[in-house]
């Protein structure tokens, strides 16, 4: 015999889909939520452990468990106590690839007027650094980021120059292809400890073939080894 503990479903069409006070979710058939209630489920099969692992049924009462439903509804819900901690700013909309999947509605990198302004980037860092959060981390996106150099560097100068009267700790990530990263941003990279995100998509015609572009695995490739020789050179010596 198990213990029922607070959830809630409804019926979509001849399915059913439960959702635990813990915010976990089952979609299973239509009248399981019955069979739950009734006690007709088998405690060996695969949808009871499923549901005494989502918190919707117990072998202890309640009582026994309300420390350890805290505990989880806490770290599920802590982003909360911290409010926004991850800050993504768009520098431009322009890039030198032509993803079939970009989410960004990339231009061209010789379209005009798609980057950010300076004034709109203090203004945007003006707000980041307000968040209550203590530690956060600002991720300059695009577009591809590396095609505005000049305003990646002020944006960090104009955090780090603020944060002095802040005192939070930031992470900054750059997200770029890497197809033509700069060696000047990555010695710029290297000395204000921005962290590199970026990707190969697969095998290299798998990668050429999302990118829209015939070189672009193995420039990325080589745009991935130069910046790891120049930031992180010992590592690249010893892999
Ligand atoms: S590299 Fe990124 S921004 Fe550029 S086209 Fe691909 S997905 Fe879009």
């Amino acid at each position: 015999m198990y213990f029922l503990l607070p959830f809630r479903f409804r019926s979509i069409q001849d399915k059913e889909i439960l959702v635990s006070e813990l915010g976990n979710y089952l979609i299973v058939p239509r009248g399981t939520a019955a069979d739950i209630v009734n006690r007709k489920i088998d405690s060996q099969c695969d949808l009871y452990k499923d549901l005494e692992a989502g918190a919707f049924v117990s072998e202890k009462p309640i009582p026994d468990l309300i420390d350890n439903f805290a505990i989880r509804l806490r770290t599920k819900k802590s982003f909360l106590d911290e409010f926004t901690t991850l800050h993504i700013i768009v520098l431009t909309l322009r890039c030198n690839q032509n993803c079939t999947y970009c989410q960004a509605s990339s231009l061209p990198s010789d379209a005009k007027h798609c980057d950010m302004s300076v004034e709109d980037l203090e203004k945007s860092i003006d707000l980041i650094m307000r968040s209550p959060a203590t530690a956060i981390t600002i991720e300059f996106q695009g577009g591809e980021s590396s095609l505005v150099p000049d305003l990646i560097k002020h944006a960090i100068r104009y955090a780090n120059k603020l944060n002095e009267s802040v005192g939070k700790q930031i992470t900054y990530v750059l997200c770029s292809n890497c197809i033509d990263i700069s060696d000047d941003l990555l010695s710029f990279c290297k000395d204000s400890c921005i962290f590199i995100s970026t990707s190969l998509d697969g095998p290299e015609q798998l990668h050429n073939s999302n990118r829209g572009k015939k070189d672009s695995f193995q420039r990325v490739k080589d745009g991935i080894s130069r910046a790891r020789r120049k930031i992180a050179p010992r590592l690249h010596s010893e892999s």
